[in-house]
């Protein structure tokens, strides 16, 4: 490629964003009478009209309970919610529908893989590897499962980029190790793990894999049959959906094979005080009424992004990614933390006059609303020897002109504190 080609061909035009930014009700607000630059996308992302039309006509027209009544009301309900399930099906790229369960989110769909395959296939003196960079939500529930069956948790390290070293993860799948935990992208540092190989090293060994998509599904395509992994877990909230709703996807045999792990109504195929046995999946672990209208809202956040096109999605966050990069690099006294070579669209800082949430709250007055703190990684914090970065990360609807307002908003910043 010449130095002059573009280097985002696929991304999206200035016009195409400020287009899709008019979609976004939120961001026409000023806070602190400035225009708002919502660089907190990893945390939650902001939802499009189309996405609020679609849960309030949901309720408007179309709400009941769904999947045990046969009146005309519920049928349409039923239909509303499998169409959810049969978006994320499309959106990952899954073989079947039916792997499909319609979860809170990422967090619950972890808790459920760590609660019943622990229970299923994990006893004592047994391993769950994970890495150094998972959000605690893929951290913690495999410590509860590992308190509860007597087994290790092995933690592969990072290097001082924040990158996995493969090669130490190869050492630490053993023949103890029952199942590979690991976030595709990290939300604190921005690493992309190589899943591909991730996966190809413990299959190698029988051992299957579960992905934590949180940070991916919203920012690159995601297939789960390439990536070849066992289970995927992702959040409506971060793909500009509702709250509330997310999915976890797994393999067939596996999911078949686990018990549940709640009980309660939808989730059972025959109930006598005797003896309960369980309906087939997705419904077994579904247990209880599911979050209904989310479902609706995140079929419409799901078609919303790939009318958008997750590929110039992700090339459109790449260029802000770069743009940030360089000029941060440019602030004295900024130490970007995560700098592996494959990044996904969200940097981390720390500055040597200023704490993160000082740095944070100035920020908020220029209109500039990012997250201070661990993010929920306090081993990532640990291993880079700070409390706490300042993170922007980026969405389809961000802008250069947002990473400016960033930009001049730590120079004032350092000018206070420096
Ligand atoms: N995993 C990662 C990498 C995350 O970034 C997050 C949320 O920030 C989660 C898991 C938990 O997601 P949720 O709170 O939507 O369940």
């Amino acid at each position: 490629m010449s130095s002059s080609a573009e280097p985002f061909p696929t991304r999206l035009s200035d016009l195409e964003v400020a287009r899709l930014r008019a979609d976004f009700p939120v961001l026409a607000q000023r806070p602190h009478g400035r225009p708002l630059a919502y660089l907190d996308n990893a945390n939650t992302t902001q939802k499009p009209r189309a996405v609020i039309d679609a849960e309030s006509h949901f309720y408007a027209t179309d709400y009941a309970g769904v999947h045990r009544a046969v009146y005309e009301l519920a049928e349409r309900a039923t239909r509303a919610y499998e169409a959810g399930r049969a978006a994320v099906r499309r959106f990952l790229h899954a073989p079947d529908a039916h792997e499909v369960i319609l979860l809170r989110g990422t967090t619950e769909a972890i808790n459920l893989v760590a609660s019943s395959f622990s229970r299923a296939h994990v006893g004592a003196g047994d391993e769950i590897l994970i890495t150094a960079m998972e959000h605690h939500s893929n951290l913690v529930p495999w410590q509860l499962a590992c308190e509860a069956r007597g087994a290790r948790l092995v933690v592969a390290p990072i290097d001082d980029s924040g990158a996995l070293l493969l090669d130490e993860f190869e050492r630490l799948v053993t023949d103890r190790t029952r199942i590979v935990a690991v976030a595709h992208v990290s939300n604190s540092l921005g690493s992309v793990n190589p899943v591909r190989e991730i996966v190809e090293i413990a299959h190698a060994r029988g051992v299957p894999v579960l992905v934590d998509g949180a940070q991916s599904a919203p920012h690159m395509p995601v297939d789960v049959q390439e990536l070849g992994c066992d289970f995927y877990a992702f959040s409506g909230h971060k793909v500009y959906g509702p709250s509330g709703i997310g999915a976890l996807w797994g393999r067939r045999e596996l999911l078949e094979a686990l018990p549940p792990w709640q009980g309660g109504g939808g989730m059972i195929e025959n109930v006598t005080f005797e003896k309960t046995t369980y309906a087939g999946i997705p419904a077994r672990f579904e247990a209880g009424t599911p979050n209904i209208a989310g479902a609706v809202g995140l079929a419409a956040a799901i078609e919303y992004v790939e009318a958008v096109g997750v590929e110039r999605i992700a090339a459109h966050e790449q260029q802000l990614l770069v743009h940030a990069t360089e000029a941060l690099r440019e602030i004295p006294g900024l130490t970007i933390i995560g700098t592996a070579p494959e990044k996904a669209g969200l940097v981390s800082f720390v500055l040597d006059c200023a704490h993160p949430h000082d740095i944070a709250t100035i920020l908020d007055r220029e209109g500039v609303a990012v997250r201070a703190g661990h993010h929920c990684t306090q081993p990532v914090m640990q291993h880079f020897g700070v409390p706490a970065t300042v993170r922007a990360s980026f969405g389809l609807y961000n802008t250069r002109e947002d990473v400016d307002a960033l930009v001049a908003g730590l120079r004032t910043v350092v000018e206070v504190f420096g």
